[in-house]
C-alpha cells in the first residue's frame, strides 16, 4: 500500500490519535495506523476507524476534559 497524498511508503506504526470535541479532549494511545515515510500523512485500516469511533462515542460520555484510553483498552 501507497500514501494517497504522495505515493511514499507506508510503515505500520502505533501512534496517538487526538479527538478535539467541544467539550473535551480524547486522546487514544497506541492506535495501528500505517504512517508514510515520506510526508508523515496517518491512516487507519477501516476496523480501526470504526474501533476509534467506538472509543471516543463512550469516553466522551465519561464527562472528563481529557481522556487517555489506550487503543487496547477494553472500553466497548
Ligand atoms: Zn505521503
Amino acid at each position: 500500500m501507497t500514501c494517497f497524498m504522495c505515493k511514499g511508503i507506508l510503515e505500520d506504526k502505533l501512534t496517538n490519535f487526538i479527538a478535539d470535541l467541544e467539550n473535551c479532549i480524547i486522546i487514544v494511545k497506541d492506535v495501528p495506523s500505517q504512517v508514510c515515510t515520506q510526508c508523515g500523512e496517518v491512516s487507519y485500516s477501516n476496523d480501526v476507524a470504526k474501533r476509534l469511533e467506538e472509543i471516543i462515542n463512550i469516553t466522551k460520555n465519561a464527562l472528563t476534559e481529557i481522556a487517555v484510553v489506550h487503543y487496547s483498552d477494553n472500553v466497548a
